[in-house]
């Protein structure tokens, strides 16, 4: 099994999954264009997706799904509430299939196990996703404003984990976003600052964990070092270790 990120931040979200003949888009915030570009980054053609999974309907993650679903007949797995709140992005003359899941119940696509859970984060049926081969899991959890028993109890166990520091709390508050826009940002419906992603995975059973990604940072609210100082803190590792989901870049593939 092995994933890789294909750029990471407010401007586009997209990972994708790989078990054996199965490859997963998760979320796909990119034009098409773009996010084929990217995909050939990685030695890959759009044509080898066997599904594409969609985490909530904010741009930056459903924004390039059904054009790109619609060209290579990929079929879609979201929330019923992410499809009622992307259904007028559906092209007049749908290509592709759409299959709505329940936010707490487990699936399949091909070789791939898929677990979504659902998040606090200000979106109307908003998931976030455990993936495994039933021999390794990769834990992904983006926009969140807070974290959850439940949202820890899934992360637990995992060999991979993709965990948000979208900013440093000090560095929002003293920055040039408005009062209201902070306010959401930090916000129980918003994203995790450092320190609270840092203390999500200072609870959750790392005995597994292989790989550690900080994804969604904020261009004008975070830097890599405090986020990567931050989880490391937590986990007791190298800071060089931890790995940074940034937006033009995403990063190269990990494997289990
Ligand atoms: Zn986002
Ligand atoms: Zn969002």
């Amino acid at each position: 099994m092995r994933f890789a990120s294909l750029g990471s931040g407010s401007s586009g979200n997209s990972l994708v999954i790989e078990a054996r003949s199965t490859r997963v888009l998760l979320d796909c915030g990119f034009g098409l264009r773009e996010v084929v570009k990217r995909i050939a980054r990685l030695g890959l053609l759009a044509e080898q997706l066997s599904g594409i999974l969609v985490t909530h309907e904010h741009d930056d993650h459903a924004g390039g799904v059904f054009r790109l679903a619609n060209k290579y007949r990929i079929p879609v797995w979201l929330t019923h509430g992410t499809f009622t709140m992307s259904e007028r992005y559906l092209p007049s003359q749908c290509n592709f299939q759409v299959n709505i899941i329940d936010s707490h119940e487990a699936f399949h696509i091909g070789d791939l196990h898929v677990h979504p859970f659902p998040v606090p984060h200000d979106a109307r049926e908003p998931v976030q996703f455990v993936l495994g081969d039933g021999q390794h899991r990769l834990g992904v959890l983006t926009d969140t404003g807070t974290s959850t028993p439940h949202i820890e109890s899934m992360l637990s166990k995992c060999d991979g984990l993709v965990l948000e520091c979208n900013h440093d709390l000090d560095m929002l508050m003293k920055g040039p976003y408005t009062w209201p826009l902070k306010q959401r940002v930090s916000g129980r419906l918003g994203h995790l600052d450092n320190a609270t992603s840092a203390g999500l995975l200072s609870r959750l059973d790392n005995s597994r964990l292989k790989h550690l990604l900080a994804a969604h940072l904020s261009a004008q609210n975070n830097l890599p070092h405090l986020a990567r100082n931050a989880l490391s803190t937590a986990l007791g590792c190298e800071a060089e270790w931890i790995g940074i989901a940034d937006q033009e870049q995403g990063f190269g593939w990990r494997e289990f």
